[in-house]
């Protein structure tokens, strides 16, 4: 693309598609056929050229580098899908391809089944593909209840006898594991999935995690990062785990009596410069980290107090916004990368819990669903980080998680769900699904994805469900 010139269209195929459609108008000798040769599709697509003409950033230093060279070239690519339609989609109302549910569907089926031996190395990624299968399907509308009894016998075999689930049978316990493992279990439900879960030796695994500086470590001698605070406390709030500390948890040995002690303010060490949050203090902010850290605080309490006493608010929605790529129209995780469609999620999930902090409207729903729906959907099925990548369930869980975040208004209330959470980390079960959106809609009734819950990005009735079983069954 020309990109030297600024003040040039964002994309040469803008007079290319003015040319042929001038060229159908002249060929065309009666109006059945001036309708066969797509005039439709093609006044959608000045349609979808107008509006990205209007998010073109006019700024652009003539400085080339690798990256802006590789910035350039996505750009180029990401244009051709969100201006015309090369998979030859079915298009919604506002000419953009609609969902392709059936597809997505069948691709998630085919990710939660068997593997082929080359890849063995997968071996370690149960819990995620499990996870991410699930939630992808959820977020799709199938009943994933009809896995439970694979998801029980998968995940007893995971469980390390001392706490928390490994990646693979026999495996050591990792917080990772044990977060997607959590989900899953809690997404098929059910008496026979809840108590699969040895409780009180996760919550001794849970124990030896907690550092004396607040975070926790992903695994036992492992990394300290915020994915680590973010898994605990969200098996801690679902599972409904005492505060207190195991009384073998070494971080007792350093004064430590709560899992809470030191927490807010490790997190709030995790905030950079620019205003994002990173893995750890001192490291660069990233989006997926936004939201690990975003979430460990929204289930510490309700996002408006957390959120404003232990993050600088205004400079974390400076940082985030930053992240939405234009004219792309999705995000990307960190300053000067390019735009990912997994982002729809780590970056388009942190909204919900930032406008219960600091109010609504901060965010362009409308752009994220367009670079979803146009050019995230892979032709045969599954989604993908941006056009030329291959669909992988990760991507297919996050672009549809996002889809959902753009889809539907989260309100934070605690008169939602009174009757549980009041203690234990309770917060995160006061959430509800307002309505859903219409503003910068761009999806038809077929694109609609189901409500995810904000925090725990499952089902919300399955996160309520898990809960007041353990609130109903709250020993050891
Ligand atoms: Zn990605």
């Amino acid at each position: 693309m020309a990109a030297e010139d600024s003040s040039a269209p964002p994309s040469a195929r803008f007079e290319e598609v003015l040319t042929i459609s001038n060229r159908i108008e002249e060929l065309s000798n009666s109006e059945n056929e001036y309708e066969e040769m797509g005039t439709v599709a093609n006044e959608h697509e000045s349609a979808n050229i107008a509006f990205i003409n209007s998010i073109t950033v006019p700024i652009r230093d003539k400085f080339q580098t690798e990256t802006s060279m590789v910035q350039d070239d996505t750009l180029g690519e990401v244009l051709l899908f969100l201006e015309g339609n090369p998979n030859d989609f079915p298009l919604n109302n506002f000419g953009l391809p609609q969902l392709q549910r059936a597809k997505h569907k069948s691709f998630l089926e085919k990710a939660i089944g068997d593997y082929e031996p080359h890849m063995a190395p997968l071996d370690a990624a149960r819990p995620w593909y499990t996870y991410w299968s699930l939630q992808g399907l959820s977020a799709l509308g199938e009943d994933v209840s009809t896995y439970r009894d694979r998801v029980i016998a998968t995940f007893k075999q995971c469980q390390h006898p001392e706490g928390g689930f490994g990646g693979g049978y026999g495996h050591l316990p990792h917080l990772a594991a044990t977060y997607a493992a959590t989900l899953s279990i809690a997404m098929v439900g059910g008496e026979a999935a809840y108590e699969c879960i040895n409780r009180k030796a996760m919550w001794h695994f849970l124990g030896r995690m907690k550092q004396a500086d607040g975070g926790f470590t992903m695994a036992p001698g492992g990394e300290e990062d915020i994915r680590g605070a973010f898994c605990a406390l969200v098996a801690m709030s679902l599972l409904n785990l005492p505060l207190e500390l195991p009384p073998d948890a070494p971080a007792r040995q350093q004064g430590l009596t709560n899992f809470l002690d030191n927490l807010g303010d490790w997190v709030s060490r995790c905030q950079t410069y620019e205003g994002g949050i990173s893995a750890a203090p001192g490291n660069e902010a990233h989006g997926a980290y936004a939201f690990c850290g975003l979430g460990c605080l929204s289930i510490m309490g309700p996002p408006k107090e957390t959120l404003n006493k232990y993050l600088d608010v205004p400079s974390l929605i400076h940082c985030l916004s930053s992240r939405h790529c234009a004219p792309e129209c999705g995000y990307n995780g960190r300053t000067n990368k390019l735009v990912d469609g997994c982002y729809s999620h780590w970056i388009g999930g942190c909204w919900a819990l930032v406008e219960a902090a600091a109010g609504k409207g901060l965010w362009n729903r409308g752009a994220l669903g367009r670079y979803i729906l146009s050019a995230a959907q892979f032709k045969k099925g599954g989604l993908i980080d941006k056009p030329g990548k291959r669909p992988d369930s990760y991507h297919t869980c996050y672009n549809l998680s996002g889809l959902s975040a753009v889809q539907h208004e989260y309100v934070f209330d605690e008169d939602v769900n009174s009757d549980i959470g009041q203690d234990n980390l309770g917060a995160p079960f006061h959430w509800k699904a307002e309505k859903q959106v219409e503003e910068g809609k761009v999806w038809g009734d077929e694109d609609v994805v189901a409500e995810t819950h904000p925090v725990f990005v499952i089902p919300s009735q399955a996160a309520t469900d898990c809960r007041k079983y353990f609130e109903a069954n709250p020993g050891f």
